[in-house]
């Protein structure tokens, strides 16, 4: 099989598990990869992505020009080409509509909180890009904000977009993105929600050079620390780091080194002992996730 036909049946498998996960309905979402070097290949627009075929999809250049197909690419073609322009280490786009993350744009709440270790080594944090009419010059231009340090973000009362070094990666970070977004507002209606604190993420995100996850940006200067805007943001409104919700444990793990260990950070009513995460399960989760990024 040709290094084209591949990656086209691999854009039919991507759709294929969108629709039966419910990321879309009917014919929303869409799906894109670079094709060598000056080429894209993309879904089309107006088809259900549960339902294609490897002939259906467009072949346009870097400026959305169609070079090949019967169908029309994309109506959200502007987006896709925009991540490209800015991104250039990356190869593949999707985007969908996931039901719990899209209610969290919907609700204006990004998904920053340090709440899972495996989140933290994957996506960092998953801004909201503002709102903007599907379809048009809007979109791409509320994007271009996040793009540049950020693998994944929440487009505000409309859904989610993930890049990735393939397709696949692109994939999974929507699959992430959702689960994310789930076990988020699970912890949030049963009422409580612990947070990883500042230093073990800054431990996770070294734990991301380790495994050989590329990240796109660091994790932004503790806005506490008085280090710039906090938000995240450069002179021309671009983010340049990522701003993650993690409170200061003052040098103290979440996690302590040992049994020994956390008995001696045990309050009076011993509830500070309380351990939620062994090394070994930690470990596990991170490896896991590294899994479904290969
Ligand atoms: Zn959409």
């Amino acid at each position: 099989m040709s290094a084209e036909a591949s990656l086209r049946a691999d854009i039919v498998e991507v759709g294929r598990r969108m629709y039966a996960r419910r990321y879309t309905a009917s014919n929303d979402g869409n799906i894109s990869a670079r094709l060598g070097a000056e080429r894209l290949l993309m879904t089309p627009k107006s088809v259900c992505k549960g339902f294609m075929t490897p002939d259906m999809m467009c072949i346009t250049d870097l400026e959305g020009r169609k070079l090949q197909g019967e169908r029309d690419p994309s109506s959200e073609m502007l987006m896709h080409l925009e991540v490209y322009r800015q991104r250039p280490d990356i190869q593949a786009v999707v985007h969908a509509h996931p039901p719990i993350a899209t209610g969290f744009a919907v609700a204006g709440i990004p998904l920053d909180r340090a709440v899972l270790a495996e989140v933290l080594t994957t996506l960092g944090s998953i801004p909201i890009a503002a709102y903007a009419t599907p379809s048009t010059a809007e979109l791409p231009e509320a994007v271009r904000k996040y793009i540049k340090a950020h693998d994944g973000m929440l487009l505000a009362n409309h859904g989610a977009l993930t890049v990735g070094g393939d397709l696949f990666s692109a994939y999974y970070k929507m699959e992430t993105i959702e689960h994310f977004a789930t076990i988020s507002l699970v912890a949030r209606l049963l009422g409580r929600e612990n947070l990883i604190a500042r230093e073990e993420v800054l431990r996770l995100q070294e734990l991301r050079g380790t495994y050989g996850i590329a990240a796109p940006a660091p994790i932004c200067a503790d806005p506490a620390d008085g280090g710039g805007s906090g938000d995240g943001s450069a002179g021309d409104d671009v983010a340049t780091c990522q701003l993650v919700q993690a409170p200061s444990g003052g040098g103290q793990r979440l996690v302590p080194d040992s049994p020994d260990a956390a008995r001696a950070s045990a309050g009076p009513d011993g509830k500070d002992a309380e351990i939620r995460l062994t090394y070994r399960q930690l470990s596990a989760l991170i490896e896991d996730a590294i899994r479904s990024l290969r």
